[in-house]
């Protein structure tokens, strides 16, 4: 199988640093692989992205030297892809009508004997059918989140022998420089009960980003070091589709001379700001280090 990784930003701002130094990573280890590099926008917020800012980060892209295949896939050209997740899922069992709001499910952690941050971990008893169809036909909002309970029903022994690789950890001059944990359990069970898609959008993050890894032979999975607590819900979610599991690699996340990791609304740090200021590719590479 042909190396083949990927970046993938959503369009909700200009590329800033941060940004830069992970589709270089990306972009680099395609190259040393002699593999695949794939740009794909995640622009399923469609109140948040911009084809401005899609057209900035081509552009930007293109200037630091980065070069991607085409076509570039967008995902909000393909709901219908993401709606036939949801709707495996929810003929797997998996996923349930949640109408609670955000307080409620505040004060159902603030009760439950371990709750810890804002993990929700489900209603002690499932809602009957009755209550479910009359409140859909009054027209009440809902999340459909993932049963980590009836992932374990489904899957049985499958659940607990989840795994996947992670194959190297930080980058110097491109290079994964540190190895990473090697094979590992997936284990979801820290997250919770995620939403997976709302009434009104029928995906999420977490389904378009597995589905789409997927459809596009992604092998390797190269992200910020930030991402590796989702990773077991992917490995789940790719479980439950029968899906491939990529290898993972993760980088330490670049900071500012304060420490603090870049931001969209941080303007001064974006490829834009810096190139108007007089910056080089080669100015904005040696900031990688
Ligand atoms: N669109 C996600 C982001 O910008 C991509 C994360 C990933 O690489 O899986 O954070």
């Amino acid at each position: 199988m042909t190396f083949t990784t990927r970046f993938a930003p959503s369009p909700t701002g200009y590329l800033h640093l941060g940004h830069a130094f992970s589709a270089w990573t990306a972009f680099t280890a395609a190259r040393e692989a002699g593999g695949r590099f794939i740009l794909r926008m995640e622009d399923i917020d469609t109140v948040r992205c911009k084809p401005e800012f899609d057209a900035a980060i081509l552009e930007d892209l293109a200037w630091l030297g980065l070069e991607w295949e085409e076509p570039v896939r967008r995902q909000s050209a393909h709901f219908g892809d993401f709606d036939g997740v949801l709707q495996r899922l929810q003929e797997q069992g998996v996923v349930y009508r949640c109408f609670k709001t955000r307080r409620e499910i505040l004060e159902d952690i603030a009760r439950a004997p371990h709750g810890v941050g804002d993990v929700y971990r489900g209603p002690a008893e499932p809602m009957s059918a009755d209550e479910e169809v009359a409140r859909v036909e009054a027209g009440e909002a809902y999340a459909w989140r993932l049963s980590l309970a009836r992932c374990r029903d489904v899957l049985g022994e499958r659940f607990a022998a989840m795994r996947f690789v992670e194959e190297g950890r930080f980058v110097e001059e491109g290079r994964f420089v540190e190895e990473g944990r090697g094979e590992i359990a997936a284990d979801p069970d820290p997250l919770g009960d995620v939403v997976l898609a709302r009434k009104d959008v029928g995906t999420s993050y977490h389904i378009a980003v597995v589905h789409d890894d997927a459809l596009q032979g992604i092998t390797h999975v190269i992200r910020g070091v930030d991402l590796f607590e989702l990773t077991p819900l992917h490995v789940l979610l790719q479980t439950l589709l029968d899906l491939p599991v990529p290898v993972y690699r993760h980088h330490r996340l670049l900071t500012d001379a304060k420490g603090e990791r870049f931001a969209k609304r941080n303007r001064a740090a974006t490829l834009r700001a810096m190139r108007a200021a007089g910056g080089t590719p080669a100015d904005i590479r040696a900031r990688f280090a």
